[in-house]
């Protein structure tokens, strides 16, 4: 399948007035076409700010993209004007984030928002734009979808409310969706329905999605493809199945093994210690290295490369190459 989505070399920082922070330093990604990409890690690792950057939600933010590339369907999006920016969100790049509530207006009915996106990209009617605003919520299996256009988002369940995001996400048939998080604050029962409704729509309209996690168990469930990011950069890269079986990089596993397996009673999540580091101490070589159980002398002073796998496989560890072992 050909790449919808082509991030390049991809460089967004935040001038604070603490100083720059590297938010995302150098990273590419490739979405394939009706493909599920996950893009995982720890809170400051670059997952969200490489959404807005692709969203172009960074204005009104300290953060600009001062370096490379997005292609959407072979097309810049990046130096375009406001406008045609404008047009993007919405009617190619549909969005769905962690909390339904402040992304909905409280005081406009649900099929009012719905159609809002509908009437502004393109030229339907308001009748026509009803009929498909019922439409789209009968398929994504909104009960009583004529009743439910006329309520306000507060009457209506959390669950229900990430649903309705979806339909507004969904309604001018985007070429893709990336979702933030989308389930993080719904509790467990909801989160499998989320879940459940985005793998159908991936079924039923072949969908692209970038999928923004730190859950792996999330990953598992809806991914095809899997962007391990650390620090502003990806340090592993591959399918679903192989990350999770022939994990390559430090972190990565550290990751997998801090995912809470059902059913059995756990003592301590065995996850990775250590933060993050402070941005205005980020280390040398490796930016792993102060928090990993393999480092090496190289790692202190060098920063990896990829090292390259079977199956478009990657890794940003020093132990891929051959002479410190060739593998993790
Ligand atoms: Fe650990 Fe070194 Fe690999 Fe970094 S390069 S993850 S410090 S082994
Ligand atoms: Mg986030």
């Amino acid at each position: 399948n050909k790449n919808i989505l082509e991030i390049k070399d991809l460089h967004t920082y935040f001038y604070t007035d603490n100083g720059i922070v590297k938010a995302v330093d150098g990273v590419d990604i490739n979405l394939k076409e009706g493909s599920t990409l996950g893009i995982v890690g720890e809170s400051g690792s670059g997952k969200s700010v490489t959404a807005l950057s692709v969203m172009n939600l960074l204005e009104g933010t300290k953060g600009k993209i001062v370096k490379g590339e997005i292609l959407l369907d072979g097309k810049d999006i990046v130096n375009i004007s406001k406008e045609e920016k404008r047009k993007l969100k919405g009617s190619q790049i549909g969005m769905i984030f962690q909390e339904p509530m402040t992304s909905l207006n409280p005081v406009l009915k649900i099929g009012d928002q719905i159609m809002e996106g509908l009437l502004q990209h393109s030229d339907m009617s308001k009748q026509e734009a009803k009929e498909k605003t019922i439409k789209i919520l009968e398929q994504i299996s909104i009960p009583r979808a004529d009743k439910i256009i006329n309520e306000y988002p507060f009457q209506l369940s959390g669950g229900m409310r990430q649903r309705i995001m979806i339909a507004m996400a969904l309604v001018c048939n985007p070429k893709i969706l990336i979702a933030d998080e989308p389930t993080t604050a719904l509790d467990v029962t909801i989160q499998a329905q989320i879940l459940e409704l985005i793998l159908e729509l991936k079924k039923i309209i072949g969908m692209s999605i970038m999928f923004i996690t730190h859950d792996l168990g999330v990953v598992a469930e809806v991914c095809d493809e899997v962007v391990v990011m650390y620090c502003g950069r990806v340090v592993e890269s591959g399918d679903v199945f192989t990350i999770f079986e022939d994990p390559q990089h430090p972190y990565t596993k550290g990751l997998l093994e801090s995912i809470p397996k059902l059913g059995v009673e756990v003592e301590r999540l065995d996850s990775i210690p250590g933060n993050v580091p402070n941005p205005k101490f980020m280390p040398k070589g490796c930016k792993f290295e102060p928090r990993c159980k393999y480092s090496m002398d190289i790692c202190k002073e060098e920063e990896p490369p990829f090292f390259t796998f079977d199956n478009e496989h990657k890794s940003r560890c020093w132990l891929c190459k051959k002479e410190y072992g060739g593998e993790l």
